[in-house]
């Protein structure tokens, strides 16, 4: 649903010629925010760290801050990023393939987790912990099999380690006194509801409770990954935050310490990508609305291949016009796959409608290629009742 504070700016930036634009209504994410926060608030319940990679946006960050107990993040550059503009905040830092001097940033930096994803990764930050005399916290992110059934994207391949690589930690964690194992990590998929996600979590529990055992590791964390549903194709639906934390924290047992890293769920609807109609034509029996911009500035809809939603904001109209009927919206660039979505019916469609594309607030132009055909660049805009952040 669009709010009145985006439908106003929408209109005020197409009045100004300054569509396409990036509106984010911190409000609303702010509102979001708290919302999971307080279904999070049961004693047990998991800490929410927030991925940055979803949307890393400094205005975005600073607003989640208060709601989120830290920040994951997935590279040297979003951590150093992430580092400038919120310089207290607790850290974790997963992702495969860091190399020496981003687990070197890691320990200059005062990162509270990090999540190792290999033996050699492990080896490597001992050394490098071992050189400055510093110790870190680790948690050992495993890659556990298993029916992602649901799952929009299963994190297959080379994420964390398999049970059977796992087991070659154990004598590199005996070697380095300047490495504190903390317990596990796993993002094993995205896209799960909260009944697929608990069921998930619990297997992971399961599992890393065993594997910690045979460990020193008396209170231990588990970090339950992200992976929170967002359901594109039904923009109503949330995922059940209420549900998700009370039968999380009925799996935690006395003196652990459960942590979960969800990104899109948590910034996906903030955000809109607002962009306007350039022509409207048909080819070959189908309508197209031809749309300033394209999915070099919004690259989701391609991505995931979906049907973005919207809403028209409709113009006084001059030029063509279509009632009626099935229309695909495409952007500016030379290439059939520029589709925002692909035969959705309208009321009517006109040259000079404003489009307002939701759920753009994660995933969206952080991930887009945006110097491909050198079109101007979008805007960006913040609604913030409290303030320039
Ligand atoms: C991307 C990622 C997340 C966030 O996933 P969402 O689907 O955005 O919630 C969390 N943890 C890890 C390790 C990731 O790679």
């Amino acid at each position: 649903m669009i709010t009145d504070a985006v439908s106003e700016k929408a209109a005020r930036l197409a009045e100004g010629g300054d569509l396409p634009a990036y509106v984010y209504d911190l409000d609303a994410l702010r509102s979001h925010a708290s919302g999971v926060q307080t279904a999070l608030s049961l004693p047990d319940a998991p800490e929410i760290f927030y991925a940055a990679k979803a949307n890393p946006d400094a205005p975005i960050l600073r607003a989640l801050a208060p709601y989120v107990a830290g920040i994951e993040v997935a590279s040297g550059g979003e951590l150093e990023h992430v580092r400038s503009i919120l310089p207290t905040t607790r850290l974790a830092f997963g992702g495969p393939g860091k190399t020496d001097q981003e687990l070197a940033l890691a320990l200059e930096l005062n990162v509270e987790r990090i999540h190792v994803e290999s033996p050699y990764e492990l080896k490597r930050l001992a050394e490098l912990a071992r050189a400055v005399s510093q110790t870190v916290d680790v948690m050992l992110r495993v890659n556990l099999a298993g029916d992602r059934a649901g799952a929009a994207l299963a994190m297959s391949g080379p994420f964390g380690m398999d049970p059977d690589l796992i087991e070659e930690c154990r004598p590199l964690l005996a070697d380095s006194p300047r490495i504190r194992l903390r317990g596990i990590h796993a993002h094993l998929s995205s896209g799960l509801d909260a009944k697929d996600l608990v069921k998930q979590s619990s297997e992971v529990l399961k599992w890393g409770r065993s594997w910690l055992d045979d460990t020193a590791v008396t209170q231990p964390e588990f970090n339950l990954g992200g992976g929170m549903a967002v359901d594109y194709n039904a923009p109503v639906y949330t995922f059940d935050w209420t549900a998700y934390g009370r039968d999380i924290a009925a799996l935690a047992r006395p003196g652990e310490t459960l942590r979960i890293e969800p990104g899109r769920a948590m910034s996906a609807y903030a955000g809109w990508y607002i962009t306007q109609v350039l022509d409207v034509k048909r080819a070959y029996g189908e309508w197209y609305a031809v749309l300033r911009g394209g999915t070099m500035q919004f690259r989701t809809p391609v991505t995931k291949q979906h049907n973005q939603p919207f809403v028209i904001l409709p113009s006084a109209g001059e030029g063509p016009e279509v009632n009626g009927v099935p229309v695909t919206m495409v952007g500016q660039l030379c290439t059939p796959k520029d589709v925002f979505a692909r035969q959705v019916p309208v009321d009517r469609i006109s040259v000079g409608d404003v489009i307002a594309f939701s759920m753009a607030g994660a995933y969206a132009w952080n991930i887009s290629h945006h110097d491909f055909l050198m079109h101007p660049k979008p805007g960006f805009h913040y609604l913030d009742s409290k303030g320039p952040q």
